[in-house]
């Protein structure tokens, strides 16, 4: 990736410049396997991979799992193989927060023997009223002046499991008058007598987030610690801890934070998908639906998209709403060089062309992508299909596909001419009675007669089914529905269309999962992981038309 210049560089500049962090830079991308990732983090592992690439630093990918009720393999596995999908790559530098449980238990016991720590016996809630308000100081826990030794008693009574969840925890012992309320004595270990995806049964007390994050930055030599700025107010925590466990001040971690992506219609947090996937509203954590990374592979999204989008939206200090509509401009440029151009009918009526031989087929030549070499023939018969949507039996005068005695051209292939048309019972066409003129193909005689319309067609002959899903936004509307815990009721019922008669040319047959085309006319499409042989299923990626204006 190539970041635009941003204040994230210019503070590394000026810290290299100070002489600090000789040694080079080093970043890491710290997910809680809590979930799979979305679009949020493909923007923090751009910038914390793009930025060890651009200083020839080194990055991690470090689990950030100190939480074990809500994390899982599952997400492990996922979030590797997003990063990698990605187009990153962390050699032997992936690590798990959970490998420094023993060394972060001795950081506590260090901050107990340097009076910075403390077992406090408050419940949970009266520590929040103890805690104080942004106006008012807060209150001293009635354990703070616990001696040095009783604290290294209780802290490891409390490892050894003789206390109940809840009943204990420690706290870092810095002020309860802090106009910083994170600085009032936070909570830095928790008794949970819960079973961790890593280290089983082993522990009983887990370190909070404030207190295993730097520390675990610590660890790893991580120098810029790039996080989101809800950890602004956090950040002298995360100075603090650093300070009194008597890391150098040149080499020890500085964090750093940016704004999160918010997208519009979209929900960018991984605890409302999953609320998404557990209530039903979407097939799982890849619906193509989903802002996911996986949901965005399978709907047919490119890595090459997605880090050019994180890099036109920039490092930004201040949070904002970026418009969907630039993530589907990405993925559209993508994928007009990289899709190969197919024909195929969605909602299909027959035409049947009646000068033109029955049991006769051609096979026409059709060009694949924009300068490509590569050429494929369609086949051509006296059956094909066009989309009911491209006839119009009383037609106004500025349409110009088909209609009664109008002439279009199919692509590819001959100029058509409506004769009749045939309907069922109900006043439905069935059927379109065409001739064509068999001189008007490439090169023919007549090829260059001016007509307004051209139409894409499938022929009957050795055409293929699919199901074609067609997606429209999650959420109805453009709000930033991330921060508000009703997003339920802004859910759009119609997100999803199914239509299951839609024919394809049979270039496509042999395809596998993950392929791109350009269906002409239409859109782009991939087909999708639920696709057989003999049954195709193809996403719609994003239409032909481009809403974002630069
Ligand atoms: P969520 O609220 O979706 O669960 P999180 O911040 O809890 O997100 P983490 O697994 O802790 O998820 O995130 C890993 C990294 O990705 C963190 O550094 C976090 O700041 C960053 N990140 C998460 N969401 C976004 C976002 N929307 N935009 C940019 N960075 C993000
Ligand atoms: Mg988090
Ligand atoms: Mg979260």
């Amino acid at each position: 990736v190539n970041l635009l210049p941003n204040f994230i560089h210019n503070a590394i500049d000026e810290d290299l410049k100070n002489g600090k962090y000789a040694d080079g830079i080093h970043t890491r991308f710290p997910p809680e396997p809590n979930g799979y990732l979305h679009i949020g983090h493909a923007k923090s592992i751009c910038i914390n991979f793009g930025t060890a690439q651009k200083y020839n630093g080194l990055c991690n990918l470090r689990f950030d799992d100190t939480n074990p009720t809500k994390e899982d393999v599952e997400y492990v596995d996922s979030i590797q193989e997003d990063v990698k999908w990605l187009g990153f790559t962390w050699d032997d530098r992936m690590f798990y927060a959970s490998n420094y449980f023993d060394k972060l238990y001795d950081f506590a016991v260090e901050l107990i023997k340097r009076g910075k720590a403390y077992v406090c016996d408050l419940t949970a809630d009266e520590i929040r009223q103890y805690r104080g308000t942004l106006t008012e100081p807060g209150k001293e826990s009635p354990y703070r002046s616990r001696s040095i030794e009783e604290n290294l008693d209780l802290f490891k009574r409390m490892k050894d499991g003789e206390f109940a969840d809840g009943e204990k925890v420690l706290r870092a012992k810095i002020d309860m008058a802090a106009p910083n309320i994170t600085m009032r004595d936070p909570v830095i270990y928790r008794i949970s007598h819960t079973k961790h995806h890593r280290t089983g049964d082993k522990w009983c007390i887990y370190p909070m987030y404030d207190f295993a994050h730097p520390l675990s930055d610590a660890i790893e030599k991580i120098t810029h610690s790039i996080c989101t700025l809800e950890f602004e107010d956090h950040r002298p925590l995360y100075d603090w801890l650093l300070e009194s466990l008597g890391f150098d001040s040149n080499t020890r971690p500085r964090q750093l934070e940016f704004a999160r992506l918010n997208l519009t219609n979209m929900i960018m947090s991984k605890r409302k998908l999953r609320q998404l996937v557990e209530g039903g509203y979407v097939s799982g954590w890849d619906d193509p639906r989903m802002p996911t990374i996986s949901g965005l592979r399978r709907r047919g999204y490119t890595p090459e998209s997605i880090r050019n989008f994180c890099e036109q939206i920039g490092v930004a200090k201040s949070n904002s709403l970026v418009d969907i509509a630039m993530l589907e401009h990405c993925v559209r440029e993508d994928l007009n060089k990289r899709a190969d151009r197919i024909m195929a009918v969605l909602d299909p009526v027959k035409v049947v062309i009646t000068n033109y031989p029955a049991g006769k087929c051609e096979y026409l030549p059709a060009e694949n992508k924009p300068n490509s070499s590569a050429a494929r023939y369609v086949p051509f018969a006296r059956e094909i299909y066009i989309e009911r949507g491209d006839f119009m039996e009383v037609a106004p005068k500025k349409f110009f596909r088909l209609k009664p005695d109008g002439e279009v051209r199919l692509k590819y292939a001959y100029i058509i001419k409506c004769t009749d048309i045939i309907k069922d019972a109900a006043g439905n066409i069935v059927q379109i009675n065409c001739t064509y003129d068999p001189d008007s193909k490439r090169g023919g005689a007549t090829a260059g007669r001016k007509i307004k319309g051209t139409l894409h067609w499938v022929a009957l002959t050795g055409c293929l089914n699919a199901e074609v899903r067609l997606y429209d936004y999650l959420l109805k509307d453009e709000e930033n529905h991330t921060e508000q815990s009703d997003f339920i009721k802004a859910l759009n019922p119609d997100s999803l269309v199914v239509l299951k008669n839609c024919k394809v040319e049979p270039s496509v047959a042999w395809a596998a999962p993950g392929t791109k085309y350009q269906f002409l006319r239409q859109g782009y499409f991939c087909i999708d992981k639920d696709s057989t042989k003999d049954s195709l299923v193809f996403n719609k990626i994003v239409g032909l038309r481009d809403s974002w204006a630069k």
